[in-house]
């Protein structure tokens, strides 16, 4: 019996990429914001036009997708669903070409047991077909095919047009 397939974003649904900033702005940027305060909105709403530019500047430094932390219980989580679900990952890793490398080690490192053939590098997210998608971004999910499901995440807060899920304890529940 073929598996249903199920994809699954990396940045803030695997890897807590959004924290990683959030931190870094806490640390380095001179701001009266807490850490409470940038993870209620997206970093486009709780940062000055200057703030975002520099953040953006990050996100292309060599080495910034290498040490992302995990998504508390992920990798647990995909190793349970691997019995059930055939196992995609698939990233937006077009919009930052120098993450190649770092988004596919930090993969091979803490997800180990997903093959090479099952990781795509995308642009458009639109082209990937599969049964289930597990996403941060809306936009992604407005074109996917099969079901998708939205990972909670401080800059989809008001959305409401798809199923939310808030962390991988409630993907267990729904999908196992
Ligand atoms: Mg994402």
């Amino acid at each position: 019996m073929t598996k249903p397939r199920l994809i699954l974003d990396q940045d803030d649904v695997l890897a807590d990429t959004h924290g990683k900033l959030a931190d870094i702005v806490l640390r380095e940027f001179d701001t009266q914001l807490t850490s409470a305060e940038l993870h209620q909105d997206s970093f486009y709403e709780t940062l000055s036009q200057a703030d975002q530019k520099r953040l953006y500047k990050i996100l292309h430094e060599p080495g910034f997708f290498s040490d992302i932390p995990l998504i508390p219980n992920a990798q647990e989580a995909v190793l349970e669903l691997s019995k059930k679900y055939e196992i995609f990952v698939a990233t937006a890793a077009m919009e930052f070409p120098n993450s190649f490398r770092e988004k596919y080690d930090w993969l091979h490192r803490h997800f180990g047991f997903i093959s090479w053939s099952n990781i795509v590098f995308c642009g458009d997210k639109s082209i990937l077909n599969g049964d289930y998608l597990i996403d941060d971004m809306p936009r992604n999910l407005k074109t996917f095919k099969g079901k998708g499901l939205l990972f909670n995440a401080p800059h989809n807060l008001k959305e409401t047009e798809f199923e939310r899920v808030m962390n991988w304890e409630e993907i267990l529940k729904r999908l196992l």
